[in-house]
């Protein structure tokens, strides 16, 4: 199948399986608004040279979210992008607290791709941490996930200026907009 129809494919894929997902944020936007937004910058990032990267940008969250199994993802999509996602893909079955820890301490291991895709995905969330935080966030709550995503993405192994001052402006928004209190 062509690049662009299967791009178009994960997106409708993405939008049925997140269907009833919501963002975290006051604003409750679909989720797919989240999926659009990473894959759109794993596209600019890569200049649309990496089509693969892009479909699993859109179907990132799908595992862990929506419980898809990766065979399904392989099935349709292929095993390049099953292993994609499940690269950025967290084990549901720990507690929160050690995903994050385990998202820190694994970042360094992750492959390029993997590590451009979680770079996305960083960016998009802080990025709606700065304009629509959760409701029930105070400031200390949000400054201290900047600093956790910025924790995260200084071990991730990532040549690619353009995204990397992305993730900065966003960094730096969401931590002005959380104040000092
Ligand atoms: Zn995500």
């Amino acid at each position: 199948m062509d690049p662009l129809t299967t791009v178009l494919r994960a997106a409708e894929r993405a939008s049925h399986w997140h269907q009833a997902q919501r963002r975290k944020g006051a604003a409750r936007e679909p989720y797919v608004n989240h999926l659009l937004e990473v894959a759109r910058l794993a596209a600019e990032a890569t200049a649309g040279k990496d089509p693969e990267l892009v479909v699993a940008a859109l179907l990132h969250d799908a595992i862990e979210d929506q419980e898809i199994s990766a065979a399904a993802i392989a099935q349709e999509f292929g095993e390049g992008v099953a292993a994609l996602v499940q690269e950025v893909t967290d084990d549901k079955s720990l507690p929160k607290q050690e995903r994050k820890r385990l998202q820190i301490e694994h970042a360094p291991e992750k492959s390029p791709r993997a590590a451009l895709l979680k770079l996305a995905d960083k960016t998009s969330n802080l990025q709606a941490l700065a304009v629509s935080p959760p409701a029930d966030w105070n400031g200390a709550r949000r400054r201290e996930y900047v600093a956790w995503a910025r924790a995260v993405v200084a071990g991730l192994r990532v040549e690619n200026p353009w995204l990397s001052a992305r993730f900065a402006e966003v960094a730096d928004a969401a931590e002005r907009a959380a104040g000092r209190d």
